[in-house]
């Protein structure tokens, strides 16, 4: 089976996909991009997307405010993805990388003047953490990249070094994951995940001005926490030991899924096993991306052929 990427406004083998070594975002990290996962239902033989048209748009957003125009619309985006998975054809989970990218052949830190281009691909990927036993995490040395620095929310290339710099940090040091604290020292977010605690059975998470990524799997705990076991959350400001005294804790994100943490700085979180409305949560959350849910369907597109949108 040949892997097909889409580059240069069409879609190709995977092998042809390639840019010149003079690529702008390369050395400047001009980019934003965005994480899709495709989740297969073996029972339906389906691929579903979760929550494409939210991931695009945010793409588009992102792409705006980094002055590089996306030459698609949300809807076209769509329709390229749904195509490529279909061209692709797996048969287990995958996740899709969209890129929006400024793509001159120049020397020359800016983001006017320069061309744009897009370009995605798709690659196997099963769980990013370990989403059973859980992960242990430490709070990193690194600080959290302030709005006016690089802005969080707008999922650029060039900010990652942030989050590649505390996840190595981590991993040298024996952890499986960074929690980063922003400028004020208060909680921001993982190398890839949002943070939640769960503290006398509400769930708490840092709001957007934390400088977080508000991510859409954030935003789909939420709304199943809610609707589905009638638990509110509270966005605001969490402290570095709150995370120590919590219940629960969990990290959300598109490659994560929602991972617990059982253990922060070498302190157990709860008894140091996977807390129990975490359990309930992460229950709901694969029922809901892999179309199990018929409540939450219209969260999941399906790619291949006859379900695929028009
Ligand atoms: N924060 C960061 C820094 C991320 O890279 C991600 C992954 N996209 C998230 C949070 C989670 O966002 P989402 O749930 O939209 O994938």
């Amino acid at each position: 089976m040949a892997d097909y990427a889409f580059f240069n406004k069409q879609f190709v083998p995977l092998s042809e996909a390639k840019m010149g070594i003079m690529t702008h975002a390369l050395h400047y990290g001009t980019a934003c991009f965005d994480g899709i996962r495709g989740n297969w239902n073996e029972e339906e033989k389906q691929m579903y997307l979760f929550r494409v048209r939210d991931h695009h748009q945010r793409l588009k957003k992102n792409s705006y405010m980094m002055k590089i125009d996306l030459p698609y619309s949300v809807d076209e985006l769509c329709r390229i993805t749904v195509e490529l998975v279909e061209k692709n054809g797996y048969h287990e989970d995958i996740y899709i990388r969209p890129l929006a990218y400024k793509s001159s052949q120049a020397i020359g830190v800016r983001i006017h003047n320069l061309d744009d281009d897009f370009l995605m691909f798709v690659t196997p990927f099963g769980p990013y953490l370990d989403i059973e036993k859980g992960c242990r995490c430490c709070v990193s040395t690194w600080r959290r990249i302030d709005d006016n620095v690089i802005p969080p929310r707008a999922k650029v290339t060039g900010l990652y070094v942030n989050s590649a710099m505390a996840k190595t940090e981590a991993w040298e040091n024996g952890f499986d994951e960074a929690i980063i604290l922003n400028q004020d020292g208060h909680v921001s977010e993982g190398s890839g995940e949002n943070v939640f605690i769960v503290s006398d059975g509400k769930l708490l998470t840092p709001p957007s001005s934390d400088n977080i990524l508000v991510g859409i799997t954030r935003d789909t705990v939420i709304k199943l926490a809610k609707n589905e076991l009638g638990i509110d959350t509270v966005e605001r400001s969490v402290d570095r030991t709150e995370l120590y005294l919590a219940d629960e804790c969990f990290l959300t994100g598109t490659a994560a899924h929602l991972t617990p943490v059982i253990e922060i700085d070498h302190r157990k979180i709860g008894d140091g096993t996977v807390g129990e409305i975490t359990k309930k949560l992460q229950q709901l959350y694969f029922d809901v991306i892999r179309g199990k849910n018929s409540k939450y369907i219209d969260w999941c597109t399906p790619a291949y052929s006859s379900k695929a949108i028009a």
